[in-house]
C-alpha cells in the first residue's frame, strides 16, 4: 500500500493541441477509494494510464510514497488494472489468467496454487476455475479480471469503467462487491467512471474532472451539498439541480432572488455572502429533492424555508418518486423531486416551498459558488 501523489501532472498531444490533462494536484491517501468522475474525454483515462506508466507525461511528476516513479516501466511501479474490456486470455482457463502474473514473477507452484485459490474465493468463482473465458457470463469474466489484479497484491490498484459492459443489475452488484474487497484489502485504489452513481456510492472521495483539470476533490456527500462551480452542481445529481437566472435585489430592507415573474425571498443570514452582489445577475441553483410542495410533504427538518407560486406543468411517476415539472413566473420550468407517489393534476396550483439551508448561488461569469 502506498500514497499517489500527482504533481502539476500533464499530458498533451497532437503538439500541444489537445491537453488531455492539463496541470492536475492530487493525493491519494494511503489505502484509500479515490473516484475520478468526468465526462467523456475530460482526461480520466489519460491520467490512469500515466499513473500506470502506459502513457509518458508531458510534465509534472507522480509519486508512489517517497518513490518519483513518473518514469518507471509498468511493471516497476508494482500497480495493476482492471478494464471496461475484462482483458482475460480466451485461450487460458480461469485458473491460468489468475494465476500468470504471479509465474511472470516467478512464484513457486504451490504458492501460485495458495494465491489463486484465495482470490478465487474472496470473488466467489472457485468452482469456475478450470473453465475458459467463452464459457463464463459478462459479470463472471469481470471478476476474474479483478481476481487476477489483486491476487499479485499491488500497492496500487488502477480501474477504468470496469462494470461499463456490465447489465445494470449486475453493475450494482458488482459495485458493492469491488467496494466491499477493497474495504478489506485495503488496497489504494484509483476508479475511473462517468457514472455519478458510482462515484457517490463507491468512492471514498471523488475528483470531479472537467476539460483536463480537477475541479473540485471531496468526500461524496460534500461534493454533492457543496458544489464549487455550476459544473460540479450540475454534473452530480439526477434529476439534475435547477438553474435559474436571477437578480439579487434588496426590497424593504430584505434580500430577494428576482427572476422572470418570481421572487424568491432570502433570510437575513445571506446578506453578508450576497452583499458584493445586490442588483447583479446571478445563478441560482436548488436541488429537485430540496424543495416540495406545500400539503403534500414537508421538510419539518429544515428551519429556513421559503415559498413560491407554481403551476403543475408535467408529472413523472417513477413509483419510488415522483418528479413534477412546475411553471415559476414567466416560463421558468423547474424540476421538484417528491418521495412516493403524488398524483397531482396537470395545469394545478401548487405552492413550492424551497429549503433554503441548501440552495446555491453562482456567480454568472466564473460559475464559481458564492453559497
Ligand atoms: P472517456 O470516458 O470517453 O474514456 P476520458 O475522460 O477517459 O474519456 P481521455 O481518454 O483521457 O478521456 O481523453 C482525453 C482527451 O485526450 C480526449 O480529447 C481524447 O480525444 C484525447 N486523447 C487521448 N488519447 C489520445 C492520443 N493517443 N492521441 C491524441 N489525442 C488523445
Amino acid at each position: 500500500m502506498v500514497e499517489v501523489r500527482l504533481e502539476n501532472l500533464k499530458k498533451y498531444f497532437d503538439n500541444g493541441k489537445v491537453k488531455a490533462v492539463d496541470g492536475i494536484d492530487l493525493t491519494i491517501k494511503d489505502g484509500e477509494f479515490l473516484v475520478l468522475l468526468g465526462p467523456s474525454g475530460c482526461g480520466k483515462t489519460t491520467t490512469l494510464r500515466m499513473i500506470a506508466g502506459l502513457e509518458i507525461p508531458t510534465g509534472g511528476k507522480i509519486w508512489f510514497g517517497d518513490k518519483d516513479v513518473t518514469y518507471f516501466s509498468p511493471k516497476d511501479r508494482n500497480i495493476s488494472m482492471v478494464f471496461q474490456s475484462y482483458a482475460v486470455w480466451p485461450h487460458m482457463t480461469v485458473y491460468d489468467n489468475i494465476a500468470f502474473p504471479l509465474k511472470i514473477k516467478k512464484y513457486p507452484k504451490a504458492e501460485i496454487d495458495k494465491k489463486v485459490k484465495w482470490v478465487a474465493e474472496l470473488l466467489q468463482i472457485e468452482t469456475l476455475l478450470d473453465r475458459y473465458p467463452a464459457q463464463l457470463s459478462g459479470g463472471q469474466r469481470q471478476r476474474v479480471a479483478v481476481a487476477r489484479a489483486i491476487v499479485v497484491e499491488p500497492a496500487v490498484l488502477l480501474m477504468d469503467e470496469p462494470l461499463s459492459n456490465l447489465d445494470a443489475k449486475l453493475r450494482v452488484a458488482m459495485r458493492a462487491e469491488i467496494k466491499k474487497l477493497q474495504t478489506k484489502l485495503k488496497v489504494t485504489t484509483i476508479y475511473v467512471t462517468h457514472d455519478q452513481v458510482e462515484a457517490m456510492t463507491m468512492g471514498d472521495r471523488i475528483a470531479v474532472m472537467n476539460q483536463g483539470k480537477i475541479l473540485q476533490v471531496g468526500p461524496p456527500t460534500e461534493v454533492y451539498l457543496k458544489p464549487n462551480s455550476v459544473f460540479v452542481g450540475t454534473f452530480i445529481g439526477a434529476p439534475e439541480m435547477n438553474l435559474l437566472e436571477v437578480s439579487i435585489k434588496e426590497k424593504d430592507r430584505n434580500l430577494v432572488l428576482e427572476g422572470e415573474g418570481f421572487e424568491i425571498p432570502l433570510s437575513e443570514d445571506f446578506r453578508e455572502l450576497l452583499k458584493d452582489y445586490i442588483d447583479k445577475t446571478v445563478l441560482f441553483g436548488i436541488r429537485p429533492e430540496h424543495m416540495t410542495v406545500e400539503g403534500v410533504s414537508t421538510l419539518e427538518h429544515v428551519k429556513k424555508i421559503t415559498t413560491i407560486e407554481g403551476l403543475v406543468d408535467f408529472v413523472e411517476a417513477l413509483g419510488t418518486d415522483t418528479i413534477v415539472h412546475a411553471n415559476i413566473g414567466e416560463g421558468n420550468l423547474i424540476k421538484v423531486k417528491l418521495p412516493g407517489h403524488i398524483p397531482l393534476e396537470i395545469g394545478s396550483k401548487v405552492k413550492i416551498v424551497i429549503d433554503l439551508e441548501n440552495i446555491h448561488v453562482f456567480d454568472k461569469n466564473t460559475e464559481k459558488a458564492i453559497i
